[in-house]
């Protein structure tokens, strides 16, 4: 298929014409995409990206597979969860299968904002309560509510947008907390336990990441849910774990986030990855809670659970299990983590190397400790010009993000290696 190509300059004009300028490009030098394959995208020019940054694409760009699936099920059927499909119950249940037994109820909807949405509205209606206690810096939705409890995004609001009926904890942060690895989570937890008692009785629910993402690639401190998640319940609120960017099994060692820190959610919050590009988002929670929407207006999506989304959820878990991609992404980060280690022990400012299979941060600080925004960019934008793409985040945009297609292999790591590492032995 030949996509007519528009120069670049007209491109940018129409941008500036058409969009808010809020709407970011990435890279200095912006890439008209025009093709993608699994860890590959191609540009209108037929140069070649080694994606190291897209964690949506969890089975690979355009995996025929998935593709497929999607196409076949157009041509079939596509309507709503009013009528009766089998592709709706085939795909519950495989989804359901992962989960522990509590979590045995499903929301379909079509993005991770909406499913948060909801998940707040589910836990304010269940408890009867307002309050929600959130994670400095995490971000979890663009929609009214998503934005109120996104510290990630209000921060850059004015004061008066800022919502009081939302509690913002300490990012359960180890590194540079002066704290050792399991101090740190006892220490975070013991101050957002004070910030619950403050406000006893009166949490709706605490929603956080296992690995905050936009807080640049964060994982919370050992122990910190398992000390906060029963106070919340003890004080009759629900907890949430946002699983948009680490689920379906990324992280290598755990399918889902919350297993790594050894705790049961009561509402688990899915996107992203969940369709391999397809919108579809999901919320997965305990019978309990969900038969508090039973007696409330009817929840419906026009498109959440519709057939083609069905089938291209179902062909999304099958290639995880078919392809193996959980022990993939284990294997492969673990190497990759390893190199960027070794990489940490050249460079100074290279001073934390930290995440989960292949959901990895890099945070850089100069030489004074101080958060090294400039090389962050640099590298950034000097490993597109070296063809390989990978992001950059965290509140100061000094962290690192490598969170590939899981069709990422071991030469594409030594690769993106190879490059960071003349990067930086070439700096000005
Ligand atoms: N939660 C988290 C943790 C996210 O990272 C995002 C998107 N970056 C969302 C929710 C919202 O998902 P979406 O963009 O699909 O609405």
């Amino acid at each position: 298929w030949e996509i007519e190509v528009t120069p670049i300059e007209k491109q940018l004009d129409q941008r500036h014409l058409y969009f808010s300028d809020s709407l970011s490009l990435s890279y200095r030098n912006p890439i008209q995409m025009k093709r993608s394959a699994f860890q590959y995208m191609y540009d209108i020019h037929g140069n070649s990206f080694l994606d190291a940054y897209n964690n949506i694409m969890l089975a690979g760009h355009c995996h025929p597979k998935v593709v497929r699936a999607g196409q076949r099920a157009m041509s079939v059927l596509n309507t709503n969860t009013r009528y009766l499909y089998d592709s709706l119950y085939r795909y519950t249940e495989k989804l359901l299968n992962l989960f522990p037994d509590s979590l045995n109820k499903i929301f379909f909807v079509n993005s991770g904002s909406a499913a948060s949405d909801l998940a707040i509205r589910l836990a304010r209606t269940h408890t009867r309560k307002n309050k929600i206690m959130v994670l400095q810096d995490g971000y979890h939705g663009n929609t009214a509510t998503g934005i109120q409890i996104s510290p990630y995004k209000y921060h850059k609001l004015d004061k008066e947008y800022h919502n009081p009926d939302i509690l913002e904890c300490e990012l359960p942060k180890a590194f540079n907390s002066g704290y050792e690895e399991a101090e740190a989570g006892a220490y975070f937890a013991k101050r957002s336990v004070e910030l619950l008692q403050k406000n006893q009785g009166e949490i709706a629910a605490f929603i956080a990441e296992p690995i905050v993402g936009c807080g640049g690639q964060v994982p919370l401190a050992k122990g910190y849910l398992q000390t906060v998640y029963p106070e919340v319940r003890s004080q009759g609120g629900v907890c949430i774990s946002d699983e948009v960017q680490v689920g379906f099994g990324r992280l290598g060692d755990h399918f889902w986030g919350f297993e790594m820190h050894e705790v049961v959610p009561d509402i688990v919050i899915l996107g992203k990855p969940m369709g391999n590009g397809h919108p579809i988002g999901a919320i997965v929670t305990t019978s309990e809670i969900a038969a508090s929407f039973d007696h409330g207006p009817e929840f419906f999506s026009s498109f959440g659970g519709n057939p083609v989304s069905c089938a291209i959820g179902e062909a999304v878990l099958d290639v995880i299990e078919e392809e193996r991609l959980q022990q993939k992404a284990k294997t492969v980060g673990n190497f990759l983590k390893s190199g960027l280690e070794e990489l940490g022990k050249r460079y100074a400012e290279i001073a934390d190397v930290r995440g989960s299979g292949m959901f990895l941060g890099v945070e850089l600080l100069d030489l004074q400790g101080k958060p090294y925004t400039e090389l962050a960019n640099h590298l950034k934008n000097e490993l597109r010009e070296n063809f390989i793409l990978i992001g950059t985040d965290g509140p100061f945009d000094n962290v690192l993000k490598i969170k590939p297609p899981l069709s990422f292999n071991e030469n594409d790591a030594r690769i993106l290696l190879d490059r960071m590492t003349s990067i930086m032995e070439n700096r000005a």
